[in-house]
């Protein structure tokens, strides 16, 4: 476990991308989303496994591209995420679409073969007068949640996530009316590392099998947690995979059917896998009750989830000169926003924990930790018109490369016009 905080991004690294790219700038190891491919890929599954990146955690053509080489599929969250797999090159039959929006044209995206998963009885109604006799996929509430606060729950009574347990019925009236099959049983319950939650959600979704004599897969999502900061819980795959694969072998010696698996991760595949390298713009405190504050040339603007969630992401100061001492920071982004805070205090975005961190001087560098997932792809993009900053890759072979630009001022208010 101590590995795991061990910096991305050294203090060599981050003087060699400010040098290519500036700063702000995102970089990924490509040597650790390789590793968490493997990992996602040895989940245990006795009757095969698809595993799926769930792009909006982080869906530049460069990872996708990487993550498609590797044998992974994907996973879409609207159609615009469907089109842009398309355009990365991403075969469709590697596509399933789950999204909280009906898609304007949901016939035109499963006909280049992406895969649709209906999210709500109205999408499977639509999904239905398209395609009579078609199979698919079903999204189901299970009734229960496990997100570490309300914000990322996604299943349990507070979610609209999927078709309510208690509604299969109306569910399955509807798939008779058209013909349609439900040949795969997804749901997406959130951030959990615990392993009897899943082989609970697991238990709950076989049950549901029973009453889904075509279904083939089950489709068990995403929300693997993963730890930014000593003190959160990392899932352990093969520990969580072993109790579902067991409940999956029961239900073959009790049916005489073989499901296969299918899990969805974004955070487990990328979060511990890129991080920002910023500089800092200005020190100010304010005062000897006050606190000392670390301005950074980041924020927001590439990175939500502090303010957002109260997120902790761990944040490595390298000094150009080392005086020994350390002190408290606040670590505050450039936006002309009090809440644009990089160190609220965890799970509260409205609280503010100071950083110790090596005494620090203008311009010396800052990266921010933990940064892959919902980060480049979850961002206050634009805000006081900073331009989207750019992403990097960090090769096996040490080498940098960019894999997308910064923008441009022209680019941002490219679409304007004037009446
Ligand atoms: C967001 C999402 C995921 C990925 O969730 P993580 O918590 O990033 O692993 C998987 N499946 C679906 C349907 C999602 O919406």
């Amino acid at each position: 476990m101590e590995e795991l905080f061990r910096p991305l991004i050294g203090a060599t690294e981050a003087e060699s991308v400010r040098a290519l790219a500036g700063t702000p700038a995102y970089v990924y190891s490509e040597q650790l989303l390789r590793r968490r491919a493997a990992e996602v890929l040895a989940f245990p599954a006795p009757y095969g496994l698809k595993a799926r990146f769930a792009i909006k955690a982080c869906p530049s053509a460069a990872i996708l591209r990487l993550f498609h080489s590797l044998g992974l599929g994907f996973d879409a969250s609207s159609v615009y995420e469907a089109e842009r797999l398309i355009l990365a090159g991403i075969p469709a039959a590697e596509i399933s679409l789950s999204s909280q929006e009906l898609p304007a044209d949901l016939g035109s995206i499963v006909r280049k073969g992406v895969r649709y998963d209906a999210c709500s009885l109205h999408q499977l109604e639509e999904y239905g007068k398209l395609f009579p006799g078609a199979e698919l996929s079903l999204r189901v509430n299970p009734g229960l949640g496990s997100g570490h606060s309300r914000r990322t729950n996604v299943g349990g009574p507070s979610s609209s996530f999927g078709i309510w347990h208690e509604k299969l019925p109306q569910a399955l009236a509807i798939c008779a009316k058209y013909g349609l099959r439900i040949g795969v049983l997804h749901t997406h319950i959130g951030s959990g590392a615990d392993p009897e939650v899943w082989a609970r959600v697991a238990g709950m979704n076989l049950d549901t099998l029973r009453s889904l004599p075509d279904a083939h897969t089950l489709n068990m999502g995403g929300g693997f947690k993963i730890a930014r900061v000593p003190g959160e819980k990392q899932t352990d795959l093969q520990v969580v995979g072993r109790a579902v694969a067991a409940m999956l072998e029961d239900f073959a010696r009790e049916t005489g059917r073989h499901i296969r698996l299918e899990i969805e991760p974004g955070t487990y595949l990328a979060a511990q896998c890129g991080a920002i390298v910023s500089s800092v713009q200005d020190i100010v405190d304010t005062g000897a009750d006050g606190y000392n504050f670390l301005k950074l040339d980041t924020g927001m603007t590439e990175l939500l989830r502090p303010s957002l969630y109260g997120a902790q992401h761990g944040v490595n100061l390298y000094p150009a000169k080392d005086t020994g001492r350390r002190l408290p920071y606040l670590v505050a982004g450039h936006c002309c926003e009090s809440g644009d805070i990089l160190t609220p205090a965890p799970a509260d975005p409205e609280g503010l924990l100071p950083r110790e961190l090596p005494e620090a001087a203008i311009g010396d560098l800052c990266v921010i930790e933990g940064a892959g997932a919902y980060s480049a792809a979850m961002s206050a993009k634009n805000y006081n018109s900073f331009p989207e900053a750019p992403e990097l890759l960090l090769r096996c072979d040490g080498s940098l490369a960019l894999i997308r630009r910064r923008q441009t001022l022209e680019q941002i208010i490219g679409n304007e016009i004037l009446p």
